[in-house]
């Protein structure tokens, strides 16, 4: 007898409770997710089902990279850009928007107040130029970071494809993690959202990740998802091409249209933006339990969806958070897709709704550390 049941009755109830267990429940007990199963997971809308997904992905999280939270200070500091991204704002065709670098002595006292504030990373992030006056300024920048911060200061990069060369020498100025987005991992879909010639070039794209990995990067890259003529299927392989590049960080947002660029004349095939926010929340939980210890991002486009949407990519597996620190002269002219979020992120009151909220969440702030990749240290140090 136990707690009243007779082992019959045990008996009964655990097969009562053997064929509840859907089919649902079965793929999310594998060890390992064929294409089919990812396919099944994202495309489950069943509250029970997704709640289960969530469950999941948060226990893996806090099992294998705990319940802190990485933060960095995003510094959106050129706007200027060589490229024609047909979903991005900032594209260098949109003539509408008004050009910026932000000067060194301004982009100094942003450094100076993250770090004073406890933040332990930067985020630099730019339009896409390849001309070694850029490059020397990436560089200045780099080294006036690390320099008035006694080397405190951890560095990501996301200035788009740069030869192996000036990855090289990006690194050896003191960024250590580059985020290149692949956009898409389907290659037809990859020049259905881009014009295809020598800029935009899903080879050079997959040859840049390589080369910043061959560098001794942390390597991040990541896709947006609710993208015209996407499948679920494209999402499934997008999470295969992660596992199969063996990446360290993930960046994945919804799409988002925005009315100066040429894709937005197919706004009408999209998916309402909340189920777009919503299997964003879903491809989070997915990656997390197929890449337990890579560091992945709650993007700022979950948060022009909805006013909690980074804290809810905590809640489905996010361990990073990129509170934007661009000063509002500038924010509105990084306007890469409508209603991007604009505020300058640091003003004391939206830290604390921030702070407060990730609190909630069940997760705490890793204030003063680097917040690096665990997958970055144990695929290095396992060659
Ligand atoms: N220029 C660099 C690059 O392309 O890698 C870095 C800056 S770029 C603005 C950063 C990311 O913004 C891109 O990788 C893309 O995924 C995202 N992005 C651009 N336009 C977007 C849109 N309309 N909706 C959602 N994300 C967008
Ligand atoms: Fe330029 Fe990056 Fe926007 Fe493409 S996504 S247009 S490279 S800023």
């Amino acid at each position: 007898m136990y707690m009243g049941f007779t082992i019959a009755q045990l008996l009964l109830l655990s097969l009562i409770s053997d064929s509840m267990k859907t089919e649902f429940d079965a793929i999310l007990a594998k060890k390992i997710f064929s294409k089919d199963d990812i396919v099944a997971l994202l495309s489950t809308t069943d509250e029970n089902d997704v709640g289960k997904l969530f469950e999941k992905s948060c226990s893996v999280k806090k099992e294998y990279v705990g319940s802190e939270v990485y933060l960095r200070g995003l510094l959106e500091f050129s706007n200027v850009c060589r490229k024609n991204c047909f979903y991005c704002g900032i594209r260098s065709d949109n003539k509408q928007i008004h050009r910026y670098s932000i000067p060194d002595e301004e982009i100094k006292e942003i450094v100076l107040h993250a770090w004073k504030n406890n933040y332990g990373s930067m985020v630099f992030q730019s339009g896409e130029r390849n001309d070694a006056v850029f490059i020397e300024h990436v560089i200045d920048i780099l080294k006036y970071s690390k320099k008035i911060t006694n080397n405190e200061i951890g560095i990501t990069l996301s200035c788009g494809e740069q030869s192996e060369k000036t990855y090289q020498k990006l690194f050896d100025s003191g960024a250590h993690r580059y985020l290149l987005r692949i956009e898409t991992s389907n290659e037809a879909l990859y020049y259905k959202i881009h014009p295809e010639n020598e800029t935009h070039s899903f080879k050079a794209r997959i040859e840049a990740l390589r080369n910043l990995k061959k560098t001794g990067f942390q390597t991040g890259t990541g896709i947006m998802i609710g993208l015209p003529f996407q499948t679920i299927e494209d999402l499934a392989d997008d999470l295969l091409f992660f596992k199969k590049n063996d990446i360290d960080m993930v960046g994945m947002g919804p799409y988002i249209e925005h009315k100066e660029t040429p894709m937005y004349k197919y706004r009408k095939l999209l998916m309402p933006k909340t189920e777009r926010f919503n299997l964003t929340l879903r491809m989070i939980a997915v990656l997390r339990i197929m890449m337990k210890d890579i560091n992945i991002a709650a993007s700022t486009a979950l948060q022009a969806i909805d006013n909690e949407g980074r804290v809810k990519g905590l809640k489905a597996g996010a361990n990073v958070i990129m509170p934007n620190l661009t000063p509002s002269a500038y924010i509105e002219d990084y306007f890469l897709y409508d209603n991007k979020p604009c505020l300058h992120e640091n003003i004391g009151k939206y830290f604390k709704l921030l702070e407060s909220s990730i609190h909630d969440a069940g997760d705490t702030i890793a204030y003063k550390k680097w917040g690096d990749s665990k997958h970055f240290f144990t695929r290095t140090s396992a060659r």
